[in-house]
This record gives C-alpha cells, structure tokens and sequence, in this order.
C-alpha cells in the first residue's frame, strides 16, 4: 500500500528546519583569505579616521588670519618654511607669514589653520627665500580635514554576520585586522542516490544519465557559504545506502542527499531514516517543485532528503538548507531576499501547491520585471542556467496573467532577510 503522506504548508516546513538551526564556530583567518567570509566579531574602529589633520590637496597649509587682506588687486605673501610630503611629519609650527608647502594626505603643521590648493596659489623667489602669494582670503578650517572626521575612536563599523566584501576588507585593514575572526564554514555531506546514476566522465547507456545534482547542489553550497565533502553516488542498494550514509554522519555537520524521498519502489531514504533513529520532521510539503523534500534530525545533525528531480533538488536547497547553512555563519538575514517584481509573461497553469518558479528578473520599461527561465517541470535542469529568483506563485488560482505583482526571492544576494 503506498502510504499517505500529510503536505504541510512551506511556511511551517522552514521554520520546522529553523528549529534545529546553530551557530557556528569562529576561526582566525588571514585578511588575504577572508573575501566572503562572514564576520565572527564586530568591526570596531581602533583608532580615529583620519588619525590626524590632514591635507586634501596639495597645496600650501598657512593661517587663516594671515589672508584677512588678501584680494584679487592685493596678493598676500607668504615666506615657504618647509616642504612635507604625505607619510612626513611636519617639523617647523607656523608664525604669521609663513607657510608650509603641503601634499596631498600629508599631516598639517602646527599654527596652521587651513590649506590654498596649488591653483589659487603663485609661488616665486625672492631676496633666495621661497615664497607664495595668495589673492584671496582663507577660512579657518577650510580645506583641512580633520582627525576623527570620518570616524571617531572605538566606533561599532560593521556588525558581526556580515559578509566580507572589498569595501569591508580596505576596512579592515584601515585598522590593523591583520587576522580576522570569521565564522567557520558547515561542512556539507553531499551523496547522490540513484542506480541510474553515471559519474560526469562516464559515456551514457541506456537507462542511464548522468549526475548533475551532486554538482549543481555543490555548487549551492558553495555559494551559501558552506564547505561541501562529497561521498560518491549510491545505487538503490539498503545495506550500502545505509553503511554509507551513516558513516558520512560522523564527518560533516549536516548532510544533503537528493533522490530517493518519494514513495516508489527503489525509494530507500524513509527506511535508512528509520533505521538510523533519525526523526522526520516532514516529507511532503505543499509546493511545486520539490513537494516529496524531506528533512530529519539526529541529534544535532540535519538531513536534508531532497528530492532527485534537478529542479527540486535546486529548489529545495535554497528554501531549507541555505538558510541553516546562514545562520550557522552568524547571518541575522539567513533567508533569501524577497521583492516585488511584476510578471512579464503569463503562467497560466493552475496548481493547489504554492510555485517557486525559477526565474530570472529583469529591467522593463523602468520596472523590475520577472520571466520564467525556461521550462516549468520539476524534472528540468536546463532552466537552472538562466535562474537567478525564485517567483513566487501561491496555490489556489487558475494561474497568472503579465503584468501581475509577485514576490520574487533573489538567490545571488549576499544579504537576505530575517523572515522567510
Ligand atoms: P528520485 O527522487 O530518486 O525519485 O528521482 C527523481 C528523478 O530525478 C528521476 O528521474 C531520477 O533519474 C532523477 N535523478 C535522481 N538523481 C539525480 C541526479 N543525481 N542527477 C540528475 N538526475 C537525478
Ligand atoms: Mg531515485
């Protein structure tokens, strides 16, 4: 008798998985290998930016006051007392009439108040001294810019969970981060299960194809932070299914394996769960693709039964593992970002099961613009090529005409959301 299984709404299935969900661990990584790491601490400023006033310009740093009568007909002189570069250090303090010839980046002088860029400045020799002249009058403070101005000492920068991009990292090493605390990746145990399953450099026989899940689910978790091990592919065998994947529990922190979840015949994954003592928390849930997805708990151990269908397996991932994978790297969003975006095509198939249709968005006629893909079957992988959203359709209506709003959840975001 084929058992009848209960679809729980996909709402619920998340925040069933969610559950389970844990913090990582941190590890100490050099700045050279941190790109795309998630922070494991706060950034916090060590120091003030910039550390002390310095010249935007280069140019001539004077005092204020000494330009009072300056004026396109009356020029106002200045004797030139020293010369500093950026990285040099201003020996001589400015007295009335005196000015330093500054460069971009270099610390102003003491006594000085403001800097006359080269451009409004003229510069000659007179009685062997240098000297500049100036038509102008300066503003106290004008063109200098200021210790502390950008950031004062010990302010928070960057919150803990956030992903390392360049603009993070020239931070980082503004102050000195020459380790970073990074949150430690998952390893991901990934098995592919199917007797019809060919290794990627094998030719095709009959009845056979090859396996692109393993490599596509790699892929996905990759990109969602989490460090994959690989143990093979597995013919619908239970012993060796079973010795498999119990011995791939003891070496990774949550595993993945895709075919096998549905009710058939060769279906072995419901059996090997029982066996293993692992708790189902569901194994069918109202979507399309993927609605045979099942996911179980041992201990603190995910299992993630998703489905062998390509397009399942792609979906599946994105709504139930990525999510666990975010939050065990500290990520306060560790769901995708969802948007509005408005349909450009019609998807007139009706369905009781909420849809997550790949897609891609676009840019039309000023609007953010949804279009399938490519084909709409859960058995599919050339639509995966093309997808870069998931929209989403919910159950209950003969289907949707272009120019409908939709929510749509953005797979290639680095930053997600809190809720799903
Ligand atoms: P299953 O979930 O095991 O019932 O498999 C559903 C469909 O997905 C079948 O047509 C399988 O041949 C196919 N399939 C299963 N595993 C893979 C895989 N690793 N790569 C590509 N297709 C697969
Ligand atoms: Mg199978």
């Amino acid at each position: 008798m084929v058992e009848m299984r209960k679809p729980i709404p996909v709402i619920d299935a998340v925040a069933n998985v969610m559950k389970y969900s844990q913090r990582g661990e941190v590890e100490s990584v050099s700045i050279k290998d941190c790109d795309n790491r998630r922070l494991a601490e706060s950034v916090i400023a060590k120091h003030p930016v910039p550390p002390f006033d310095k010249s935007p310009y280069d140019g001539f740093a004077l005092r204020s006051v000494d330009t009072e009568k300056g004026s396109l007909d009356n020029p106002v002189e200045f004797e030139v007392i020293e010369h500093i570069g950026a990285g040099q250090v201003p020996t001589k303090t400015l007295h009335q009439g005196q000015a330093t010839r500054i460069m971009t980046g270099a610390k102003i002088p003491d006594g000085a108040d403001c800097v006359a860029m080269f451009e409004v400045c003229k510069t000659f020799e007179k009685d062997g001294k240098n000297r500049m002249s100036i038509k102008r009058k300066m503003k106290q403070g004008q063109n200098i810019i200021e210790e502390g101005s950008e950031v004062a000492d010990n302010d928070i920068l960057i919150e803990k969970g956030t992903v390392i991009n360049p603009g993070v990292k020239a931070i980082l090493a503004t102050f000195g981060y020459n380790q970073v605390q990074v949150a430690k990746k998952p390893t991901v145990g990934v098995i592919a299960t199917g007797t019809e399953l060919l290794d990627v450099d094998e030719e095709l026989r009959p009845g056979k194809i090859r396996n692109s899940n393993a490599h596509m689910i790699t892929s996905q978790i990759k990109r969602a932070g989490g460090e994959v091990v690989y143990f093979g592919k597995l013919a619908d065998e239970f012993d060796e299914s079973y010795n498999t994947i119990s011995h791939a529990l003891e070496k990774v922190d949550m595993l993945i394996t895709t075919g096998g979840v549905s009710v058939g015949d060769f279906d072995l994954m419901p059996a090997i769960y029982e066996k293993l003592g692992a708790q189902v928390l569901f194994n069918k849930v109202a979507m399309r693709p993927g609605s045979v997805t099942t996911v179980a708990v041992r201990g603190n151990q995910l299992l993630f039964g998703l489905s062998g269908n390509p397009s399942a397996c792609y979906v599946g991932f994105e709504l139930f593992t990525r999510p666990i994978i975010q939050r065990y790297l500290f990520s306060e969003q560790p769901f995708l970002k969802r948007i509005q975006a408005t349909l450009c095509e019609d998807f007139p198939k009706p369905n009781p099961f909420t849809r997550f249709v790949r897609s891609y968005i676009t840019f039309e006629n000023g609007q953010v613009g949804v279009r399938l893909a490519g084909m709409d079957k859960s058995n599919v992988v050339t639509s995966l090529a093309n997808t870069n959203a998931l929209m989403v359709l919910p159950g209950g209506t003969r289907g949707y005409k272009a120019g409908t709003n939709v929510e749509v959840l953005l797979l290639n975001d680095t930053d997600g959301q809190s809720e799903f």
